[in-house]
């Protein structure tokens, strides 16, 4: 590597921007500049063309100034660069240029078709005619929609119309701060977020997609904006030398099993880290402290040679790992994705893709612009074969507008389409909600509103009450059935996928925790007193309490509660010298039985967890244990395992169900079956079960001899009549020998 003469294996990667981006010394490409860049990849562009259409824009535009002080005609030859850098053909490049010259200098299509022919005059009317999406001067939603129709419509009948209209869109960004009001740079900003971004992500054209997102973020958001940005940069000048040593040492994997290409450092971007950080519980640390980069090589052949060197190396984090190169995404895009921890224990997130992979991550559709018998232009055949249909992406959209509906309608579902990545369900009075894919009903509740979320207890999804922990889907009609007070349960933290649902709930089971050890510890400590003769209701709370060393009657009771002091230990400090039958108890249940307190109703929730032991279901005859700091495990009472907590008589509760349990919690219950060994006989089961309206979650073959299969099942019930009703109906098969509930 390095040696004079030799072709470095790794080239360093390209970092200058693009000229268009930035021209170096000069406000604008310069003709023959422009033509020079239009040559390199389509030789045969008439130079003559190209400087006929520069000269008219510039003269065209005249004197007229932008409002940063620029003469007009920069913001067509922007264009047109912006257009070289997607490689476009010849006359989508005069359109560029031309673009503007319609609507602002008053010059005809005709005049256009005359000078440049039919080709260019098609595209400029194209994108003159393209309606303002969302105009100022028509706010309302009906006149956007109807826009947004006609706007799709004409741009599948050319898909270069779009491509110049998102290049215009991208130069008028990149000089939004000078737009005399914040309300203007507001509007284009939400524009671009809203429509152009989306539609660029959809034709596969990530690097304008990218730049739009982030310099609209950086008008509708500057304050998240700044933040990050200084984040990124910080992270990248306190670690350039862990970039460079983790560069190398991914070179040198690579180049030790001959795999060469071009390695490149990849930025983050500030708005997709917002987007997440927005959407997920995740922290800035997650995004941000990884080190992201790409390999470029030679063929498909060594993506996966070179996959299979990094994971030998280091160790891959198997959940962030993604082939698109197999299976590519709508748009086109193909590439390996992984992440392992790297040099030091880093992680290090690697994309691995050919030369013309990378072209289509890029530029989507635009990569496509090729030669193809001897003419430039567009390839279909090559983008079908990369797997893209960006045309036809677009004209989903065009077949929505045959299938009816209203203009609303249509801008809300090709905004769906846009947003693969989002769900948008409505309020049952028909607000729009837009939440991250994957979403529940309680990220629902949460995002309509925070005591919403609170007190959510069950969901109605199109008219229909369904378990909370079902994923939303587009278009979906969300009730939400509220309590009276604060419900969430642990495990729901688990059902929400946004970070404002899950802290929310954390925050809810953190309090309802506390006031059920306080709520289990009172009952020990009363049921502790009346074992040692006193009546709880004649004794000095206030007293005991200090004597045992707490200051307060409720840290007392949630620190026996919680099991980190026994009643026991507290009997003999607060009333030493009273004799406490429990100290020396060794009691059988059985003779313990009447003096449990007595009559606890609770609800499956924080401190309360059935036994897997024997899953007790509602209705069975139940019994709970203390178990210190974990609270209290419920068993069915007949459970062998009870016997390992005689003698603890104290850290036992009696208790039994609510009458109506809470109904999105289905319970699981065990069968064991025994059947002859029948064809069919254990699809005869199952439905068996399912006609009894059990759901069965698990199988188990336990012995399986030329005579008998032993099953076991696991399934979901309501409660233990429920069980017992499928095990009735199991026993009435022929091929069934026996049936019966399996506990402890
Ligand atoms: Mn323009």
């Amino acid at each position: 590597m390095g040696q004079p003469g030799s072709v470095a294996p790794f080239k360093k990667p390209d970092t200058a921007p693009s000229a268009a981006a930035k021209p170096r010394g000069r406000k604008f490409l310069r003709q023959n500049e422009l033509v020079d860049r239009v040559q390199a990849y389509q030789p045969d562009a008439s130079d003559d063309e190209l400087n006929k259409a520069y000269v008219f824009a510039v003269m065209k535009h005249g004197q007229q100034l932008r409002h940063s002080g620029d003469p007009y005609f920069a913001h067509p030859v922007a264009v047109a660069g912006l257009l070289t850098d997607l490689r476009m053909d010849q006359s989508t490049i005069i359109a560029g240029l031309l673009h503007d010259v319609v609507e602002d200098c008053d010059v005809s299509v005709d005049d256009i078709r005359g000078l440049f022919g039919k080709d260019v005059a098609e595209l400029v009317d194209g994108v003159t005619k393209l309606p303002k999406v969302t105009g100022s001067n028509s706010p309302r939603a009906l006149i956007q929609a109807e826009n947004f129709q006609k706007f799709i419509l004409a741009t599948t009948k050319d898909i270069r119309v779009l491509l110049v209209k998102l290049a215009d869109r991208l130069h008028n960004m990149r000089t939004i701060e000078f737009m005399p009001t914040e309300e203007s740079r507001l509007r284009i900003s939400r524009e671009t977020l809203d429509i152009y971004a989306p539609l660029a992500r959809r034709v596969g054209l990530s690097i304008f997609a990218g730049e739009l997102e982030d310099l609209a973020f950086r008008q509708v958001n500057p304050v998240a904006y700044a933040a990050i940005s200084k984040r990124l940069e910080e992270l990248t000048t306190d670690d350039t030398s862990i970039l460079d040593r983790i560069r190398s040492d991914i070179e040198t994997v690579m180049l030790a099993r001959g795999i060469r290409g071009e390695l490149k450092g990849r930025m983050k971007r500030p708005y997709s880290i917002w987007r997440k950080l927005e959407n997920k519980s995740i922290s800035f640390k997650d995004l941000g402290d990884v080190f992201a980069y790409r390999l470029i090589v030679p063929t498909t052949d060594d993506c996966y040679r070179a996959l299979g060197a990094a994971h030998q190396q280091w160790a891959a984090l198997s959940e962030k790992f993604a082939d698109y190169i197999s299976v590519p995404k709508p748009n086109g895009y193909r590439s390996l994705h992984t992440t392992f921890l790297g040099p030091g224990n880093r992680r290090v997130e690697l994309q691995i893709r050919t030369t013309d992979m990378e072209a289509v991550a890029e530029r989507g559709v635009a990569a496509h612009w090729k030669y193809k018998n001897s003419q430039y232009g567009f390839d279909a055949e090559s983008a079908r074969e990369a797997g893209l249909d960006a045309e036809g992406e677009l004209i989903e959209f065009a077949d929505m507008l045959k299938h009816g509906g209203s203009p609303e309608e249509f801008l809300e579902h090709a905004k769906l389409q846009m947003y693969r990545d989002s769900v948008f369900v409505f309020t049952p009075k028909g607000q729009l909600v837009r939440l991250p894919a994957g979403a529940t009903p309680l990220d629902f509740a949460y995002a309509v509103h925070t005591e919403i979320g609170d007190t959510t207890i069950g969901a109605r999804i199109n008219g229909q009450e369904r378990p909370l922990r079902t994923a939303l889907e587009n278009g979906d009609t969300v009730e939400i059935q509220r309590g009276t007070k604060p419900a969430a349960q642990p495990h729901w933290e688990n059902l929400a996928v946004t970070g404002r649902a899950r802290s929310a709930i954390r925050r809810l089971t953190r309090v309802a925790e506390r006031g059920e050890f306080i709520a289990i510890g009172r009952r020990l400590i009363e049921h502790a007193l009346r074992r040692i003769g006193l009546d709880p209701a004649e004794v000095d709370q206030a007293e005991m309490t200090e004597r045992a060393g707490f200051e307060k009657a409720d840290a007392l009771a949630e620190a026996i509660g919680r099991g980190r002091l026994s009643t026991a230990d507290m009997l003999e400090k607060a009333f030493p010298g009273l004799d406490d039958p429990g100290r020396q108890a060794s009691a059988s249940r059985d003779q313990d039985g009447p003096s449990l307190v007595a009559g606890g109703e609770m609800t499956a929730g924080v401190t309360m967890h059935l036994a897997e032991c024997c899953s007790p279901l509602p209705g069975d005859r139940i019994i709970g244990v203390l178990i210190p700091e974990k609270g209290i495990e419920v068993h069915v009472i007949d459970c062998a395992r009870l016997a390992d907590y005689e003698g603890q008589a104290d850290h036992w509760l009696d208790l039994r169900w609510k009458p109506k349990g809470d109904a999105d919690a289905l319970a699981v219950g065990r069968i064991h079956v025994t059947t002859a060994n029948r064809r069919g006989a254990l699809a005869l089961l199952a439905k068996t079960v399912s006609d009894a309206q059990g759901n069965i979650i698990n199988v188990k073959t336990l012995k399986r001899s030329p005579d008998f299969f032993d099953f076991e099942f696991d399934v979901e019930v309501e409660d233990s009549k429920r069980l017992t009703q499928i095990v009735a109906a199991l026993r009435a098969l022929a091929v069934v020998d026996s049936a019966e509930r399996v506990k402890g």
